[in-house]
């Protein structure tokens, strides 16, 4: 819900008048939140009230719009079949039109060999639903579906993450010195690696980066809770920051707890021979693998692969 009338949010109403509002038009709902934004962010439980709240114009004594959130009303998800390997992605989606299974988008997922894209048999599926089926049957074949986590948005311009480089123009940062101002890789003091997001001795392209495994992770949150990407960032920074060194301690054997567990089910990855070498590690480096740690936990082996591959998008 976000407000039409200036100077007033819908998110600063009072919450008691909200309360009274929202329940006059559809019942008790699942949540409300405010978003950064000053719009409602409204979860509901129900076809029935969704369609009641679409329908109000004005609220609390401001005009409002109320419009479908344009992406936690659907998932998206990754099926494997090689059985698929020749048909078209178009062909599939109408295959999901006829049979009434609530698919909007087919996107087979590409991967780069010898600098060229090569079709796989991995697609990522749109579901018109908020939550993901755990499997698709396409003809006579059942597919188990997984959550899909796209991979980090890297600006190629400036090297951050989060923007496209269409949607910003800061200066130009080199993705392997860290440097501003040359563009010509001649120019580039390519032996000294510094990464401009940690300022590790690597490129800002690096998937060994910190930052790199910091971004998944959020991503991960929020794909996987489907939840906001500022609250899926925000979850990952309460977990990941702590303020004291106390915590930090605590914190520390919290990771280390969960990375046993990991152990535990994931014991292919890991060994406690790794484990033991972390503690004689710098600091920088603990960190590293800390994040490292964290970036793996998100991989479950069925998705592992889709990390892999070229997103285009
Ligand atoms: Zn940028
Ligand atoms: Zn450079
Ligand atoms: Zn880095």
């Amino acid at each position: 819900m976000s407000s039409t009338t200036s100077g007033k949010t819908a998110a600063t109403l009072s919450p008691l008048l909200l309360r009274k509002g929202i329940k006059g038009i559809a019942g008790d709902v699942k949540s409300v939140k405010p978003l950064g934004s000053g719009d409602l962010l409204i979860e509901v439980f129900r076809k029935q009230q969704a369609i009641n709240l679409l329908g109000t114009t004005s609220f609390g004594g401001i005009s409002v719009i109320v419009k479908a959130h344009p992406s936690l009303n659907s998932s998206k998800g990754v099926i494997r079949c090689p059985a698929l390997r020749n048909d078209a992605d178009a062909a599939i989606l109408e295959y999901f039109q006829e049979e009434e299974i609530p698919v909007s988008e087919v996107r087979r997922i590409l991967s780069k060999k010898n600098n060229k894209l090569v079709p796989t048999d991995t697609f990522v599926l749109t579901f018109a639903t908020p939550s993901l089926p755990s499997a698709v049957v396409i003809g006579y074949q059942r597919c188990s579906v997984s959550v899909y986590i796209p991979n980090p948005l890297r600006c190629r311009n400036c090297q951050k993450y989060g923007h496209h480089e269409k949607r910003y123009r800061r200066k130009t940062v080199c993705q392997y010195c860290g440097r501003e101002g040359h563009e010509d890789q001649s120019d580039c003091d390519i032996a000294n690696l510094r990464c401009v997001n940690c300022e590790g001795k690597h490129a800002a392209s690096s998937r060994d980066c910190p930052a790199w495994n910091r971004e998944r992770e959020i991503l991960r949150v929020k794909f996987t809770r489907n939840v906001s990407f500022p609250e899926a960032r925000r979850i990952v920074e309460s977990t990941d920051q702590p303020k004291t060194a106390n915590s930090q301690k605590q914190h520390h054997h919290q990771k280390q707890h969960l990375h046993q567990n990991l152990h535990h089910n994931q014991n292919q990855h890991h060994n406690q021979n790794q484990h033991h070498h972390q503690k004689h590690l710098p600091p920088q480096e603990k960190t590293l693998q800390r994040y490292a740690h964290l970036g793996h936990m998100c991989v479950r082996s069925d998705l592992a692969h889709s990390h892999l591959f070229l997103d285009p998008n």
